[in-house]
């Protein structure tokens, strides 16, 4: 990049242009039924890697995507996040360039690091035929510089994100989640309600949503781009590797053609099946507009009462949304997220910030665009 205006290209949180770069990349902008929340594919699946990768976040579907396109010698190398020498969940870039080498990538690691700036190496090194793995505001802006690399091949993998934080602020959470934290190997959130811990020892811990320390977080634990991201699916990737809509699975959306030759090179390594879905998610959206709405106006979390929340725990997963209206509460959530924390705290940015496609999926829960607040409303 050359330039502050080429920055403000590329940067998700400045002013993305979410309908022109799917068009760009897919062909097509996002259609409707469960494309207004999860963005363009052509196909949707729960799955898992037949034998699950040790030291994987799931079942490995992501690294195995890497490394099945260095052993079939497609791409030069993958650009993904390893751990640090010091510390496991502190992500650091790295290119790999063999499929052995993808081991060292698996899990999910708190934090932020530059995994762009290693583009600049790659080609430095001669490697014309990438492919990259990341969260979405890593994808949108390699989308936007796609283009200006001259590439003469690229393989994008994504993975869905939402919440991310610094990984110092990580290693609080942890510290109040259990007195020896450094005894922590995983940390999960997952599709059940629930957070699972896995330690050094092979001891499993769940702990239900409920009963996590999230109201002794300060108030900026999460930044506002991640609470205000517009991208939660990673939209503009070939290939979405999650678990939301996953039931205890994986959940992958098949973007594109790429993506579709991605998956088929793993043949019968993955067990792909039809995803289900069950619950209603309005109750559980309102509720938490309720309670961002309160965040948002500087007020404290609503708490339920002690003696309720085992009650709710056990209902939760077995009475909530599940499967992809558990995908689907998420997106209309970190939608009203976004509204909410913008219009607080960057009243002026929401009409740069803030897609159509938001204002969409937030339109039922009476978050709608007041004047000046779309990206219509731009020239005005
Ligand atoms: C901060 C964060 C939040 C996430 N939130 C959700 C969510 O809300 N819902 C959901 O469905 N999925 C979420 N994911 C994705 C999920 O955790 C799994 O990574 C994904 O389902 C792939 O599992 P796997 O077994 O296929 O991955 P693996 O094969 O274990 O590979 C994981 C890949 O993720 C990369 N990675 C790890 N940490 C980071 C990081 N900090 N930045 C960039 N890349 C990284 C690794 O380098 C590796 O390539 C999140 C991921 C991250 C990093």
């Amino acid at each position: 990049m050359k330039n502050a205006r080429d920055c403000g290209r590329a940067c998700q949180f400045i002013a993305p242009d979410y309908a022109g770069m799917e068009t760009l990349i897919h062909g097509r902008q996002r259609g409707t039924g469960d494309e207004r929340f999860f963005g363009p594919f052509q196909a949707m699946y729960r799955a898992r890697m037949t034998s699950p990768a040790a030291g994987a976040q799931w079942t490995g579907i992501t690294t195995a995507l890497g490394a099945q396109l260095l052993a079939a010698g497609t791409v030069d190398a993958v650009l993904t996040m390893v751990p640090d020498a010091q510390d496991k969940w502190r992500p650091v870039p790295a290119l790999i360039t063999d499929a052995a080498g993808m081991e060292q990538a698996r899990g999910m690691r708190m934090g932020y690091a530059p995994l762009l700036a290693l583009l600049e190496e790659a080609q430095e090194r001669g490697f014309s035929r990438l492919a990259v793995i990341g969260i979405p505001c890593q994808i949108y802006a390699l989308r936007r510089l796609e283009e200006a690399l001259g590439l003469d091949a690229l393989f994008v993998i994504g993975t869905p994100c939402s919440d991310n934080t610094t990984t110092e602020n990580f290693h609080r959470f942890l510290a109040l989640l259990d007195e020896d934290p450094d005894s922590i190997t995983y940390l999960e959130f997952r599709a059940d309600y629930r957070v699972e811990l896995r330690y050094a020892d092979g001891r499993v811990r769940m702990i239900p949503f409920l009963s996590l320390p999230i109201s002794d977080l300060p108030q900026d634990f999460f930044p506002l781009t991640c609470r205000t991201c517009v991208d939660y699916t990673n939209a503009l990737a070939d290939i979405t590797v999650g678990y939301m809509g996953g039931e205890g699975d994986q959940w992958l959306l098949v973007r594109n053609a790429r993506g579709a030759e991605m998956l088929a090179s793993l043949g019968d390594r993955i067990e792909l099946s039809a995803p289900g879905s069950a619950g209603r998610r309005a109750g559980a959206v309102r509720g938490f507009i309720a309670n961002t709405a309160r965040a948002a106006g500087g007020l404290p979390l609503r708490r339920m009462p002690d003696w309720l929340r085992p009650v709710v725990s056990w209902l939760q997963p077995r009475t909530g949304p599940r499967g992809l209206e558990f995908a689907r509460a998420r997106l209309e959530m970190k939608a009203a997220e976004t509204i909410l924390h913008l219009r607080r705290q960057m009243p002026a940015r929401m009409k740069n910030m803030i897609p159509d496609h938001v204002w969409r999926i937030a339109a039922p829960y009476d978050l709608e665009p007041q004047p000046g607040e779309r990206q219509d409303d731009r020239s005005s």
